[in-house]
């Protein structure tokens, strides 16, 4: 028998109220259709505090199918895994191989795990680290997904690796929340893929704290990064005039994180039939949209859900998938910054809730991501 550890919740609340961690111990005898895995990393992402809570868009099946005392589900839509056994022979996984999820609302946050074998997907973990794989099917494929959905290279193929456009000059692009992970990944693919970007970031406590990050995404290809500050003064039109050559470059594409103020401001700095897609709303404001955007310059308001292009298409998902990998391994793609949260076999489920339940709070030096 293995012996497994899960973060469970049976009812919504704040993770720190209603996470608990649970013993478990699974039967050597796993489905012919399963495998048997252990966790090596599994991300903390905004979407997951939010389902635990009872606000997100989906909910997970709660079940006692792990021998918890109340029907509950394990949190967690991201992570990579080690096979440790297959249930029949038939299955093309074998010992040692790395799977993520494909299916979602899988259940990350646990140390093992059965899942069925079509529930994953089999990647190359060659030059990769555990990181860097359980981080990628959440924020860089939301970035590539909406740059090439609604980005200059829209209606290209989708589903297959992306070449570098080329473009002269460089389209742009504008979005806040760009220190995010999604940000930095949109930062990352646009500059790969030609395109200009405008990033909008928070100001931090002091002038040097901001500009350490406006370096550092300067670091990852940001064109220009503004401070909220600036980005929601008067003279902010004039500045975008002037990096834009008086308007005639326009900025075809916003990508919306974080909602209020900072989306209307957004809507504001692009140009005429521009799409804003909102994908996030970390400001829990909602988005005014000034009526005039619409009439007099037709900019299309648009929201993107990742989890609803994965349904949709599932082969696309993989080719993103590899291609993002492959990026890491050229070192073509950097990653997130993180804040490491160790799982050991003794780590207190004080310490993991406590770690889950900072994940929305702002200025974060990293993304939460439990190692095993
Ligand atoms: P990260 O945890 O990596 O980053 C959070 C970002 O939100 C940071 O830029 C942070 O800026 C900003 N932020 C935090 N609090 C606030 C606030 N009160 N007001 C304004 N900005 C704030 O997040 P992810 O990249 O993982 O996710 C970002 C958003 O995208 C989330 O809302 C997430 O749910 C959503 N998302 C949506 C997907 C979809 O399919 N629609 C897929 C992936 C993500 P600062 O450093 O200044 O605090």
């Amino acid at each position: 028998y293995t012996q497994a550890k899960a973060l469970v919740y049976s009812k919504h609340g704040e993770p720190s109220d209603v996470l608990k961690l649970h013993t478990h111990s699974i039967s050597p005898s796993i489905p012919s259709s399963s495998v048997l895995v252990r966790t090596l990393a599994a991300s903390v992402n905004p979407a997951d505090i939010n389902t635990v809570q009872g606000t997100y868009g989906s909910e997970q099946p709660m079940s006692s199918l792990i021998g918890t005392s109340e029907p509950s589900a394990v949190p967690g839509n991201e992570g990579v895994f080690e096979v440790v056994s297959t249930g029949g022979s038939s299955s093309s996984l074998k010992k040692g191989d790395w799977v993520i999820p494909a299916a979602q609302q899988i259940g990350t946050w646990r140390t093992h795990a059965v899942f069925g074998a079509n529930d994953v997907l089999k990647v190359e973990k060659d030059s990769l680290t555990p990181t860097q794989v359980a981080t990628v099917s959440v924020n860089p494929c939301t970035a590539y997904r909406i740059l090439r959905e609604y980005g200059p290279s829209a209606g290209l193929k989708t589903g297959l690796p992306m070449r570098p456009l080329e473009l002269g000059g460089g389209e742009w692009f504008a979005q806040n929340g760009a220190n995010s992970g999604v940000g930095r990944a949109a930062i990352q693919f646009g500059k790969l893929w030609g395109l200009r970007s405008i990033n909008v970031i928070r100001d931090r406590d002091s002038m040097e704290e901001t500009e350490a990050l406006r370096q550092e995404l300067i670091g990852l290809g940001a064109d220009v990064v503004v401070p909220e500050s600036q980005f929601l003064s008067r003279e902010w039109k004039d500045q975008l005039a002037e990096m834009t050559r008086g308007g005639r470059e326009q900025v075809g594409l916003g990508l919306n994180c974080v909602g209020g103020k900072s989306a209307t401001a957004l809507a504001r700095s692009l140009g005429e039939g521009a799409s804003l897609v909102s994908y996030g709303g970390m400001s829990k404001q909602p988005v005014a949209l000034p009526l005039g955007l619409l009439i007099f310059k037709d900019i299309r308001f648009v929201g993107f859900w990742l989890s609803k292009w994965n349904q949709k298409d599932p082969v696309g998902r993989k080719h993103m998938v590899d291609d993002i990998l492959n990026l890491m391994r050229l070192g073509h793609f950097k990653d997130v910054p993180v804040d490491e949260i160790e799982w050991k076999w003794d780590t207190e489920e004080a310490a993991l809730k406590e770690a889950v339940q900072g994940t929305l709070k702002g200025f974060r030096k990293g993304k939460g991501v439990f190692l095993f």
